[in-house]
């Protein structure tokens, strides 16, 4: 029977398929008792987990190179140590043999009674270790998963299938969407996410904030993932199957539509030239970008290129990643972001995510970058390196106060040394820039305009963190949200603070390459938007719409308003 299921559009566009179901209890581990026939082959799969994680662990080492070595090596023998410890391992085969523990539960019961040791220590170093023995157990047991899940294994099995989970990691969508996800539904999540983000880079359509996804799909249901409505359809019917085509036919002649546009100037009907850049992760982008004529990459998130990688890329891997990038926008204007794990952001290097209580508010983008100032010289280098093929600007992300862009300019400064006593050719310059995506750097732009030389709005962190709202949690969806007064102040503030200092500022968050922000944005001053290539077409075909003079004379009535539902009404009276 035909079921309706509504949720939040994170990614739009429409999919038909089977669905695949990935319950939560996969990340959780089984504690039923093992049968006495059954406990041989739970400790061999435990051996071979703890193996497949000594063998990372060495493939890492054998990675690294130079004062990077030096750095991450001492984690890696204290990790290499725990590993090996007879007491732990004695302890997790008794615990399988006498106790019929499974090995995810005796790895579990191991890690909380090594933790309560270490944390009874009085030295706060010992104490510290805690972190190390969370980190190990969770190398093991994620080997153990990977061994383990029946769901992953069915899933790389399969195509045309749509993913139906409570939420999903950026890396895992990367992942799926190699093996012919159609698209996603998940149960909670939010639109910003990072995972949102992809799915958009990704082209794969995903709804987030479908509450009974999980309870009321089953797998192999045949669904209708609608995120142009922002529904799900379990068993549709005739009638929905005929709209699905008709969209489907719909979206190939508006595709057309928009293609004529690809090479057209991007000017409002007022006739003021905007500048529209590229988001990019992947190689597809950049192909897609210039195809669309976009003036450059505005936003080129590296921290992708760590997430795809087992342990840490290495400088020359970078070096071809970035040059490639380079070479690939032929001439036009390309900005790195320097690495920004941390967060959402967890990274397959094991840099980040060390047990913070508040991981968003933590060590995070640049604040990392300088806790492991070899891991990020590596990147300074590469990029140096691969400035020489073409215009190269940096963006430093998550940047709070002056000394972290002073930070970041000594390093780039100590890297072209070097480079240069190996005779490495260096670019002449490399304008340095910072995101604007914490409060306080937004209040604060103009102490930081001193040390850059160009900005970047980060709307989507900017947002969570002027309204104290994760942009993940879809339980916040009336607070979290883009129109919100104090987030279009700071906004309004940050574009005439850079105009004033005659310093560009563009806007890479996702609603800069949203159509229904356009006008609001212009609104604001805003003349360079970042987003994401699919998007570009349809900004510059709202532009075009738009006058921007007059939106410009609205600006202080959008300012001055209370709430965001005041903001929406305003907008809908200028025709936004
Ligand atoms: C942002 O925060 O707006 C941004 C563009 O960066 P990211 O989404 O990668 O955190
Ligand atoms: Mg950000």
């Amino acid at each position: 029977m035909r079921e309706l299921l509504p949720g939040t559009s994170a990614s739009r566009g429409m999919a038909l398929g089977r669905a695949r179901l990935v319950q939560p209890s996969r990340y959780l581990v089984d504690t039923r008792p093992l049968g006495e026939d059954e406990v041989d082959a739970e400790i061999e799969k435990l051996h071979r987990a703890l193996a497949t994680a000594r063998q990372e662990l060495h493939e890492l080492r054998g990675k690294l190179h130079g004062a990077l070595a030096r750095e991450v090596n001492e984690f890696i023998d204290a990790h290499s140590l725990l590993l090996d410890d007879q007491e732990l391992l004695r302890g997790l085969d008794d615990l399988v043999r006498i106790g019929h523990y499974r090995a995810g539960a005796a790895l579990k019961k191991q890690r909380d009674r090594l933790a309560k040791v270490f944390e009874a220590m009085d030295d706060p170093y010992l104490r510290s270790r805690k972190e190390d023995v969370d980190q190990v157990i969770g190398r093991v047991i994620s080997a153990l998963q990977r061994q383990t899940s029946r769901e992953e294994r069915k899933l790389a099995a399969r195509v045309g299938e749509i993913l139906i989970a409570d939420t999903i990691a950026p890396a895992d969508m990367a992942h799926l969407a190699g093996n012919g996800l159609l698209g996603v539904v998940t149960s909670s999540g939010s639109a910003y996410s990072h995972s949102a983000i992809l799915a958009r880079s990704l082209d794969l359509p995903m709804l987030v904030g479908t509450r009974d996804a999980l309870s009321t799909i089953h797998d192999d249901d045949l669904i209708l993932l609608d995120a142009e409505r922002a529904e799900t359809i379990v068993h549709p019917t005739a009638q929905d199957l005929a709209r699905y085509r008709a969209w489907q036919r719909e979206a190939a002649q508006e595709g057309r539509r928009l293609a004529t546009l690809a090479n057209a100037p991007t000017r409002t009907r007022d006739g003021l030239d905007i500048h529209l850049f590229a988001n990019a992760e992947m190689p597809a982008d950049l192909a897609m970008a210039r195809a669309r004529g976009a003036d450059g990459v505005g936003l080129y998130r590296t921290e992708f290129l760590f997430l795809k990688h087992k342990g840490l890329p290495s400088e020359d891997e970078q070096f071809i990643a970035y040059r490639d990038l380079v070479l690939g926008m032929g001439g036009l204007p390309v900005t790195i972001r320097t690495l920004d794990l941390g967060a959402d952001k967890a990274d397959a290097a094991g840099l980040a995510l060390r047990g913070e209580d508040n991981p968003a508010l933590g060590v995070r983008g640049v604040r990392l970058s300088l806790r492991y100032p070899a891991v990020f010289t590596t990147q300074i280098r590469a990029i140096l390196r691969a400035a020489c093929y073409g215009p190269v600007r940096v963006l430093v992300p998550m940047v709070t106060q002056p000394d972290e862009l002073i930070a970041v300019r000594t390093l780039f400064k100590l890297a072209r040394q070097e480079l240069k006593r190996e005779n490495v050719d260096l670019p002449e310059k490399l304008p340095l820039g910072a995101m604007i995506e914490v409060p306080a750097a937004a209040l604060n732009v103009r102490a930081l305009l001193e040390h850059s030389d160009f900005l970047a709005i980060g709307t989507n962190d900017l947002a969570q963190y002027v309204l104290a709202a994760d942009r993940g949690n879809d339980g916040l969806e009336n607070i979290y949200n883009p129109l919100q007064p104090a987030l279009l102040r700071l906004i309004a503030y940050v574009i005439a603070a850079g105009r004033r200092a005659g310093k560009p500022v563009s806007l890479c968050g996702e609603i800069g390459g949203d159509v229904n922000f356009t006008a609001l944005l212009l609104a604001l001053g805003l003349c360079e938007f970042s987003m994401h290539p699919s998007q570009i077409l349809h900004v510059r075909d709202r532009l075009a719409a738009l006058d921007r003079a007059e939106l410009r004379r609205h600006a202080p009535r959008l300012l001055r308003a209370y709430t965001h539902e005041q903001v929406e009404e305003l907008l809908a009276g200028i025709g936004g």
